[in-house]
């Protein structure tokens, strides 16, 4: 999946009110997980459709460490900023990633255990 017309977070950008993002600004937007590995699961998405992490350059670079600003903002809100919680971003076939835009998964509210 390369083209924008393609990708569901791109239909997603175009269309906020019609996922019902718990945040959105204008760089990127945060929904809940479809399918959730923790209590909380969000995931922070650009609204710019990058292909692939090997395509971020510096005109990129404000966009992906904004991401952590707004990762920690949604962990405040959800209530695991001082609990703790883990950051994932998967990136290509080993990772298992599945939707080709890239984006961050927030996970929280359990001890989430070891990476493994
Ligand atoms: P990744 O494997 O890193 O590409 O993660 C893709 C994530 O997107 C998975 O955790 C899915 O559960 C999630 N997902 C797929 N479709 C939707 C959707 N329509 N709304 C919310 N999350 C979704
Ligand atoms: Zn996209």
């Amino acid at each position: 999946m390369t083209t924008t017309t393609e990708c569901i977070f791109c239909t997603m950008a175009r269309d906020p009110m019609h996922v019902a993002p718990v945040y959105r600004d204008d760089r990127v937007f945060a929904v809940k997980d479809i399918n959730p590995k923790a209590p909380v699961h969000m995931l922070i998405i650009p609204n710019m459709h990058i292909a692939s992490l090997a395509y971020v350059g510096p005109g990129q670079v404000p966009i992906m460490g904004h991401m952590f600003v707004v990762a920690e903002e949604i962990a405040r809100r959800e209530g695991v900023a001082l609990s703790g919680y883990r950051l994932v971003l998967n990136q290509g076939e080993d990772s298992g990633q599945e939707i080709l835009h890239p984006h961050m998964h927030l996970l929280g509210g359990k001890q989430l255990g070891a990476m493994g």
